[in-house]
């Protein structure tokens, strides 16, 4: 069975997507969607962790629709940074 779910992809780009879940009492992932497994190098030091996704859930996401970059009112207002502003670090010639 496939658990859907709306959710915000941040890749490549913002986006509404609709996505698989996994089953959140898996007896293989306790709803985590994977499992983790340490592994060491020939010395038996800790050299990484492997993920293994668990076949529970499909890691697919399909994109609804793309989400509009940030609104401008919600950016910060920074004279500083205004491209049309005088500024004395410039190094464009004058027309
Ligand atoms: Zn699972």
């Amino acid at each position: 069975m496939i658990r859907l779910r709306f959710k915000v992809i941040y890749c490549p780009r913002r986006a509404l997507a609709l996505a698989d879940t996994p089953r959140p009492h898996c007896p293989e992932c306790d709803g985590v969607g994977g499992i983790a497994h340490d592994y060491g190098d020939h010395y038996g030091e800790y050299a990484g962790t492997d993920w293994e996704s668990c076949p529970c859930w499909s890691q697919w996401a399909v994109i609804l629709l793309p989400l509009p970059r940030l609104p401008r009112w919600s950016r910060r207002r920074r004279r500083d940074s205004d491209p049309w502003a005088p500024s004395r670090y410039s190094n464009e010639p004058p027309f």
